[in-house]
Parts: C-alpha cells; structure tokens; sequence
C-alpha cells in the first residue's frame, strides 16, 4: 500500500480536480480506481463529494480508441509516419508505427540519432501524449532539427492503451520481456526494427502511480549529472522531484536511480561509445497535463543539453 501524508492527500485532491476540469476523465477515472482499489492509505469516502459523485458517474469500465491517437500524431509537421508491423487482437488490426523526422537538406549535414519510445506499458498515457508534444517541439526548433535525426516510437502497447492497462492483450508486462526470446507480438516486433539500428541516445517515457514527484533511471555519471539531472530540474517547474533516498525499491540521488531493469526496453545494437539511456517517469497523482508538460520538457532539455555535451568531444 502506497502512504499518502495528509498535505500530499491534499495536493492528490487538488490535481484530481484539475483533470477534471481539463477534460482527462479517463486519467481521472483511472487514478480514482486506483484508490477504490485500496492502493492507497486513503479511501474514496475521504475524498470531496463532488470528486466522489463525478467518479460514481464515470462509469466501472473505460475504453480509449488508438485510431483517435493515430489520427493526432504530428504527420505533416517535419515527420514521417512508418507503419512497422500490425498486430491482431479480439479480431482487431492495430498498426504499430514511429515517426522518423525528415533527412537534412545538406548531405554534409551529420545529425546525431536518437530514439524515443513510450506506450510500452498502455495506463501510462504521459509518455504517449509527451512524445507527441515533443514531436511538435522538435519541428519547430532549427537547434534541435539540424542536430538530431530522432525516431519516435509513440505508443507501443496499443492494446494494453485501449484497455488502461499495464500488460498487452495477452496480461504480458511488456517492459521485462526485452532480450529473452519473447514470443509477445510486440516484442518481436519491436525487436527486429531496433536490432537493424544506433542510437547515441535512448530515451524511455514512462510514468508512475506510487512515486510523488519526477524521477529517472540514468545510468552512468556523465548521463546523470549532465543529461537527467538538469532534465529534471528543467521539469520541477511544473511537478516537483521525487527526493526520497529509495524509489521504486532502488537507491536513488536527487530522483535519480542509477540502474536499469533486467528486460526493459533499451538499445540493442551497441554502438561505441554506448547510446545514452534514460527513462523518464512522472508520477500519476498530478493532472495528465502537467505530466505531458513536464516530461516533454525533460525530453527537450536532454537533447539540448547532450549538445553541450558532445561539443566538447565528452566520453559518456
Ligand atoms: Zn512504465
């Protein structure tokens, strides 16, 4: 069970509020389930009445639609939209896809490229909606064109994002499924497109239901001081970090954890030096918009900050 301090419980209400007012009834929903589930040292009945009632109106089942997703991803705006596979499930197709941002206009341009994946597991809607907003970000800036051939893999659980869950169709937890010969659809799927590619850098978007505050798992010195730390910090504007001295049950510094999880997604074709490799996380409990805003933000300091970087030929 999650404990919430009654100045955090506070805040919970307040942000539950606010993603109602916004509009993001599936992600208020989703998070008032979580307590109706007793996740939290907080029951439904401490909650405000009118936060109550909107949630006995929402419904006991909730279902997104990915061809609405799809149809929101930037196409047109300094992007390619690549089908990589399709997957079957309850009789339906579900097209998997990445945006690859457009080549330079000189051949003598070198960019650096970067991949970006989120979705993997389909109740964390901040990485989807983040790598969208970053998508749009990106376009609009010539610093970050010019510099970074970037690849988007948007939302690669669709199923699991259909349904507001965790697992694939099939109960899988996708994200400790990487390098062990997993039949999962996705997987194999995910798989043979990144074995054929390099990244200098990875980055992962997910999010969390138990953690208060921002959080990432960088591995390596140069990455965390130079890379997530100042990424961070950037984000902490909108939805502060998450200091505890463990999270997630690792050691963590300054809401960074410095390991990686057996199975997660990550580059599969080293390259030297090794790609970078970030995971972002946001935590559930503040309102989806200030998620997608900060880990967007997060995303954009990262590669404006590994340009700093590279500039002076540093070995990660
Ligand atoms: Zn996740």
């Amino acid at each position: 069970m999650t404990r919430l301090t009654p100045e955090q419980f506070g805040i919970v209400v307040r942000e539950l509020a606010l993603m109602l007012d916004a509009g993001e009834g599936d992600e208020f929903w989703r998070v008032m389930t979580m307590f109706a589930q007793g996740r939290f040292n907080r029951q439904l009945t401490e909650f405000p009445a009118h936060l109550q009632r909107a949630f006995a109106a929402a419904g006991r089942r909730r279902r997104k639609d990915y061809t609405v997703l799809l149809a929101e991803l930037p196409q047109d705006a300094g992007f390619n939209l690549v089908t990589i596979g399709n997957l079957e499930c309850d009789g339906k197709s579900f097209p998997l896809v990445k945006l690859v941002s457009l080549p330079p206009a000189s051949p003598f341009a070198t960019q650096i490229p970067i991949c970006l994946t989120a979705g993997i597991h389909g109740d964390e809607p901040d990485g989807v909606l983040a790598a969208h907003e970053f998508a749009r970000r990106f376009a609009r800036s010539p610093a970050l064109t010019q510099s970074y051939a970037l690849t988007i893999y948007p939302c690669l659980n669709p199923v699991g994002y259909e349904r507001l869950t965790r697992e694939n169709g099939s109960g899988k937890d996708l994200n400790r499924e990487f390098g062990r010969a997993s039949a999962e659809p996705e997987v194999r799927l995910i798989e043979a497109e990144l074995r054929t590619q390099t990244w200098t850098g990875f980055i992962n978007a997910h999010s969390d239901y138990e953690s208060f505050g921002l959080y990432a798992y960088a591995a390596g010195p140069i990455i965390s001081e130079r890379l997530a730390k100042p990424a961070l910090f950037q984000a902490s504007g909108i939805i502060p970090i998450n200091t505890d001295p463990v999270i997630d049950g690792h050691p963590a510094e300054l809401g960074i954890i410095n390991q990686k999880f057996d199975g997660s997604l990550g580059p599969l074709s080293k390259s030297d030096p090794e790609p970078f490799d970030i995971t972002l996380e946001t935590p559930n409990l503040f309102a989806l918009h200030k998620r997608v805003e900060a880990q967007a933000t997060a995303i954009e300091t990262i590669l404006h900050e590994y340009r700093a970087v590279a500039s002076e030929g540093m070995y990660l």
